[in-house]
């Protein structure tokens, strides 16, 4: 009998899971390592936080898995890549014909002294925890000001942070304290969000909706006795509630080379094959890779597809598509766009809210079964493509 290739997936989340259960069986021996007992689908906090929905927000990670892959439940401490194995904390070794590094990325809530405290106070939209305690402080509060401040502009899924401001701002309007707490959304660039198709689309609905947005804010302090946020140059942002997006980092794993280590610990890839420098059986995906384009699930799953299509020889390629869905209330718009192209101006409308809506139910079965929606994904990528879309947009 042929000997069965072995792929050790590092990380069960959105881009491991989907390689995981990508791979033919009978020809590939996978191994997912994960130390968490769930997988999480991060997107489903922000409804959490400002709709308060009991959505499905995780599921076991061998329930995501496909029967047959392999499941060790402990964390990849160190990898070397010439020697091609993974040891984990718990003093496994594993040995691999192809490693696939799929570990997210860190939120370090330990770079801003007071972020800590802040979150223990209020909450955040990072996890599930986070996100019911930010509930429960939104649907308390009765005046003041709500702040959404990015605190550093390399993040986890940059619409967050508008799709929070929008939300508050009806969250706070169905309370009926819309007049007396006001929201503002602070953020590092000239505009509300990094690209400028997106701010122009944006700008106009934030002025409708009385969120005030505090433009080229620069964190550098936060002042938890006073209740204020101060940036470079001595601005201050006084808050009676304050949400940051946390800092991020790589993930925390040691190589036998730092050739394969980027800014900030991220894993230095290709950006069209995820295959990290100078090992063609190595390669990094989704939050966890260096990458000129957001940190996404959209990402993380199209490079699980491309990343799975070159194992098996196939020489597809990774062309920088990001999806992400930017939620404004009973609306949502997608940021569209791709290494060649930048965001395009797309509408917000009721369709679009629905078909994000309808993503967030079939998550699950996507994940599972990735196999059987990919040309459904596929027609939907090719008939948005950026550059068929145009200055028209959507
Ligand atoms: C509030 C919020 C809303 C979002 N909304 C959207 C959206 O609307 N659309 C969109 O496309 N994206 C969205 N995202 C982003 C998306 O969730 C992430 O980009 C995506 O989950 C990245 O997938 P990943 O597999 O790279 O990492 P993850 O899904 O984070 O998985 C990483 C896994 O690796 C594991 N791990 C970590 N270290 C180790 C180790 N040393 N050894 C083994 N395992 C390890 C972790 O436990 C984790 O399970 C959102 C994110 C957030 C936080």
């Amino acid at each position: 009998m042929v000997r069965r290739e072995r792929v050790v997936v590092v990380g069960g989340g959105t881009g491991g899971a989907i390689l995981a259960n990508l791979m033919p069986l009978e020809r590939y021996e996978v191994t997912v390592i994960e130390p968490r007992r769930y997988h999480y689908y991060h997107p489903a906090y922000i409804y959490i936080a400002f709709e308060g929905l009991k959505l499905e927000v995780k599921r076991p990670v061998d329930e995501v898995l496909k029967p047959g892959v392999n499941l060790v439940r402990d964390r990849a401490k160190r990898i070397d890549l010439d020697e091609r194995y993974v040891e984990t904390e718990g003093g496994r070794r594993l040995e691999y014909d192809y490693l696939v590094v799929a570990a997210g990325a860190r939120r370090d809530y330990d770079e801003l002294p007071g972020h800590k405290q802040l979150v223990e106070r209020f909450g955040d939209f990072h996890s599930e925890e986070n996100a019911w305690r930010l509930w429960r402080t939104l649907t308390t509060m009765r005046e003041g000001s709500f702040v959404i401040m990015v605190s550093h502009p390399v993040q986890i899924c940059p619409p967050c942070p508008l799709k929070a401001a929008f939300l508050a701002s009806k969250l706070f309007e169905r309370r009926g304290v819309k007049d007396r707490v006001r929201v503002k959304l602070a953020v590092p660039y000239p505009h509300p969000y990094p690209a400028i198709a997106i701010s122009n689309i944006v700008e106009p609905m934030f002025e409708r909706e009385g969120v005030e947005v505090v433009k080229v804010f620069l964190l550098e302090d936060i002042n938890l006795d006073e209740k204020k946020l101060i940036g470079y140059g001595g601005a201050e942002l006084e808050f009676d509630v304050a949400v940051l997006t946390p800092p991020i980092k790589g993930p925390d794993i040691e190589f036998n080379t730092d050739n394969v280590l980027g800014d900030d610990g991220f894993i230095k890839v290709d950006r069209y094959t995820g295959q990290m420098p100078g090992y063609d059986d190595a390669y990094a995906i989704g939050d966890a890779a260096e990458i000129p384009t957001a940190k996404t699930g959209t990402t993380a799953h199209l490079m699980a597809e491309v990343v799975a299509d070159r194992i098996q020889g196939y020489g597809s390629r990774y062309d920088g598509r990001t999806n992400c869905a930017l939620i404004t209330g009973e609306d949502a718009l997608f940021v569209i766009s791709s290494y060649e192209h930048p965001p395009v101006p797309v509408r917000p409308t009721r369709f679009k809210r629905l078909l994000t809506d309808v993503f967030t139910k079939a998550y699950w079965r996507i994940v599972k079964n990735p196999a059987a929606w990919r040309p459904i994904i596929r027609s939907y990528l090719e008939a948005t493509r950026p550059d068929r879309l145009g200055e028209k947009g959507w």
